[in-house]
């Protein structure tokens, strides 16, 4: 049985991988990919990972920053490490950034999980959950805090699951940076309205108290069509993200995050990562520093983005150019391209 065995598996070759060696000789922005993550997600993020080596990472070699709100598993490790020459590191997120804070109210947090989750007039996603809503609130203001992060500007969002339809030719992080773009995003679309029923009244109070926060050349007629009276719920879908992390550890959004937070909306709600980013991104930020990444054809359940034309074909994107999130009737990506034509006031 040996010899058989032996014949099946011929002997390994004596081959050693560089420890963390560069993989690339071209200059790389300061950045790296994140995922926050369970170890029951690990079928799915490797599915995610190697996609994302094959169609861009191996000619470029940027880091991997794994997170997870309990210790990775020791498999889940050595098979997260084997897909990439990159380096690669996996961190606990300490429970301060991640449990429900002790000042929320948890007879009033759990009468509306209940009342959410039983709610038969509208779905609403995760209603009843408390961990999916201790996800949302550390993407929203913790994720960039985490000691794994500290290093770095840039980050590229990574989920389990998706797809990367197609090549990437150049390096984003390098565009975001020379371009001087802070919010990257490949999806618009509507948000559920009633997992943020009491969310924009809370920005006003925001706005009302911080005015001097928003450049007058913001992205507000994104977000609402009547010069920010009300919101429209369009959101940049915060499953892809690539972003400048200095925006969210600076001043304005700091102090935006702190006040959602303290009014208890992530568990008496169930305040999404999504809106919470895109609306600061859109009042925060100049429009010319938001940037759609028409390029990079992209899949998280049950939407998609396929780019069109030369570049699907450049690409050689595997998606259907006919099925993309920029058409229809939760898109939001006709107001985009309409809140970038016109003037903000
Ligand atoms: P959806 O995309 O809104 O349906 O939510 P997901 O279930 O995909 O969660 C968003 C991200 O957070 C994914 O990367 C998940 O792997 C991750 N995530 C969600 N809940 C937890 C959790 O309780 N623990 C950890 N470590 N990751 C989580
Ligand atoms: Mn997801």
């Amino acid at each position: 049985p040996s010899s058989l065995l032996s014949s099946v598996y011929p002997p390994a070759l004596h081959y050693t991988r560089p420890d963390h060696a560069p993989l690339s000789t071209l200059p790389r922005a300061n950045a790296t990919f994140v995922v926050l993550c369970r170890n029951s997600d690990l079928a799915g993020i490797m599915s995610s990972v190697q996609q994302m080596e094959d169609r861009f990472n191996k000619r470029y070699g940027y880091p991997w920053v794994f997170l997870n709100d309990e210790p990775f598993t020791e498999e889940f490790k050595t098979r997260l490490s084997t897909l990439t020459d990159a380096h690669v590191s996996f961190g606990t997120i300490p429970k301060e950034h991640w449990v429900q804070p002790d000042w929320i109210d948890e007879e009033r947090a759990a009468q509306q999980r209940k009342s959410m989750s039983t709610d038969m007039l509208h779905f609403i996603p995760y209603a009843g959950s408390v961990s999916y809503r201790n996800m949302c609130r550390f993407n929203s203001g913790f994720f960039f805090q985490h000691e794994l992060l500290q290093p770095y500007r840039y980050y590229w969002r990574v989920e389990p699951d998706v797809r990367y339809f197609c090549d990437l030719d150049y390096d984003p992080f390098a565009f975001m940076e020379s371009n001087g773009k802070t919010y990257g995003f490949t999806v618009a679309l509507e948000e559920y309205r009633w997992t943020i029923l009491s969310l924009w009244d809370t920005v006003k109070e925001f706005m009302k108290e911080s005015p001097h926060l928003l450049p007058d050349n913001n992205l507000m007629s994104f977000i609402s069509d009547d010069w920010g009276n009300t919101y429209n719920y369009c959101h940049f879908w915060s499953n892809f993200e690539i972003a400048d992390m200095d925006f969210w550890r600076g001043e304005a959004y700091t102090k935006f995050f702190n006040f959602l937070d303290q009014k208890g909306g992530f568990y008496y709600e169930r305040w999404g990562d999504a809106p919470v980013h895109s609306i600061a991104a859109s009042l925060f930020l100049r429009k010319d520093e938001i940037h759609f990444f028409g390029d990079i054809g992209y899949r998280h359940d049950p939407f998609q983005m396929c780019p069109q034309g030369d570049v699907w074909t450049r690409g050689r994107c595997s998606c259907n150019p006919k099925e993309t999130m920029d058409v229809g009737v939760k898109s939001c990506m006709a107001k985009y391209t309409k809140a970038n034509l016109t003037d903000a006031e």
